[in-house]
């Protein structure tokens, strides 16, 4: 049996939490990897490292990164102290200051909270350290070369166990460091897991597994017990963070299990992921909800749109160009629309409401920004205009008006978007019609 651990940052964020760590390992030896994050926020302090090292980078133009730094060190040094490491911590420490006065990348220098974190866990529990960036590979366009990491990874993994390494980064060819986006080391434990071919990708954190809805939403959300992979992605995709969306892939493909477990609790089994789940729980319908705010609607309105060829390439062109990604395109008889983030397109929205009217020849373009997106997920979804009905009857109760219904015919979930303002009541209501 091997067993890939991830911890996260929740995890690993202070010498108490280290010691949890500790005996969970301690506990196990089939737990042969272990891949650790950047210690994350603690019960008296509210900063994670990762944000702190973001900070003190961008600060470098003026004078409290040295504080911003002075405070990042502190909380290794506390680490370090309190555990009673060897590790020559000032050294590592003065490097990474002296890199960031001489101008070092910010990939390399926010990836140092994962560096420092697994050599102090590394010497803790008696495993040995291995760098991400000699087995996590990148292209030069910056995305993961998967081959090659999962080559590297087992070349420099295989016949050893009992090691450590740091969640979040990996390299170029060229041995600049590259980050993954945040909350990326469930990306590298993943990969860990494929390469080594685990038998289980466990991944602790701060919760006890996947839970129907997001605890600062919903109080006491149910946890999910077992869940399939297709089902996890979509959930993770559309906000629930407790597991990066893009870890799916590697582990789904080798068929290993996810574990989700919680540090805190470590006698729960936690929620488990698997290709497809034997249903116990046939009315469950809905598995798990979650939802993200901030999203722009360009509404293209034609008449006849369907005798239009090639109208919504011409919208998306508009889209293409700026490299904005398109999340969701409705489309109706006379009219379509198209979901981007808030983000993508807040500076331009003029221009691209002008092009898309041009563009598509439409008779009007309708804009409607801060729109949050909720999805409904669950295996069980089949009969979806009884379910629907149950949804719209609910949120009419709570007086919620859905602006879009975005949803394709063969999937597991129902997405709907409604303003922002009523993001959480929206949550709260489909979760109480469907989970209590
Ligand atoms: P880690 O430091 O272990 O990577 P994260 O902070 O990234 O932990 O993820 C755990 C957090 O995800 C939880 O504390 C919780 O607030 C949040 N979360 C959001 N949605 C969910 C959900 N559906 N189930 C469980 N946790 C969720
Ligand atoms: N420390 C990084 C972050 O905060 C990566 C991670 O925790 O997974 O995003
Ligand atoms: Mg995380």
């Amino acid at each position: 049996m091997i067993k890939v651990a991830k911890f996260g940052g929740t995890s690993l964020s202070d010498d108490k939490q280290l010691i949890k760590v500790r005996d969970i390992i301690k506990n196990d030896d089939t737990i042969k990897y272990i891949v650790a994050s950047a210690p994350g926020a603690t019960n008296e302090i509210n900063n994670k490292i990762t944000d702190l090292l973001y900070l003190c980078y961008s600060s470098k133009k003026n004078n409290i990164y040295k504080e911003i730094f002075y405070e990042i060190s502190e909380r290794f040094k506390k680490i370090v102290e309190k555990l009673d490491l060897s590790i020559d911590l000032e050294s590592e420490l003065k490097n990474i200051f002296i890199d960031l006065e001489n101008g070092c990348d910010e990939d390399y220098f926010v990836s140092r909270g994962e560096y420092l974190n697994s050599k102090l866990l590394a010497e803790f529990i008696g495993f040995d350290f291995v760098d991400a960036k000699d087995i996590i590979c990148f292209n030069d366009d910056g995305f993961l070369n998967v081959e090659k990491t999962n080559e590297e990874i087992s070349k420099i993994l295989k016949d050893r166990e009992n090691v450590v390494i740091p969640g979040f980064y990996g390299a170029y060819k060229d041995g600049r460091i590259k980050t993954f986006s945040r909350g990326g080391s469930d990306i590298t434990g993943s990969l860990i897991s494929r390469a080594v071919n685990a038998d289980i990708y466990e991944n602790w954190t701060d919760v006890s597994g996947l839970l129907m809805a997001d605890p600062r939403i919903i109080k006491n959300p149910k946890k999910i017990d077992v869940m399939t992979y297709r089902e996890l992605r979509e959930l993770a995709y559309m906000g629930a963070t407790v597991l990066h969306d893009e870890a799916v892939f590697p582990v789904r493909e080798a068929k290993i299990p996810i574990n989700i477990r919680n540090t805190n609790q470590p006698e729960g089994c936690g929620t488990l992921i698997l290709e497809n789940v034997q249903d116990e729980e046939k009315n469950r319908i809905i598995t798990g909800i979650s939802g993200k705010k901030n999203y722009t609607v360009f509404c293209i309105n034609k008449s006849n749109m369907a005798s239009q060829v090639g109208i919504i390439k011409n919208a998306l062109d508009v889209f293409c160009k700026r490299k904005i990604a398109v999340e969701h395109i409705p489309t109706g008889v006379d009219s379509f629309s198209i979901i981007v983030s808030n983000n993508a397109v807040q500076k331009d929205i003029d221009k691209i409401s002008k092009e898309l009217k041009s563009n598509c020849n439409a008779d009007s373009i309708n804009i409607y920004s801060d729109i949050a997106l909720i999805s409904s997920v669950g295996r069980n979804i089949r009969n979806k205009s009884s379910i629907f009905k149950r949804l719209f009857s609910a949120l009419e109760r709570e007086n919620i008006d859905v602006k879009i219904i975005a949803q394709g015919l063969s999937e597991i979930n129902l997405i709907i978007g409604v303003d922002n303002k009523n993001f959480e009541d929206t949550i709260k209501a489909i979760y109480d019609e469907f989970v209590e």
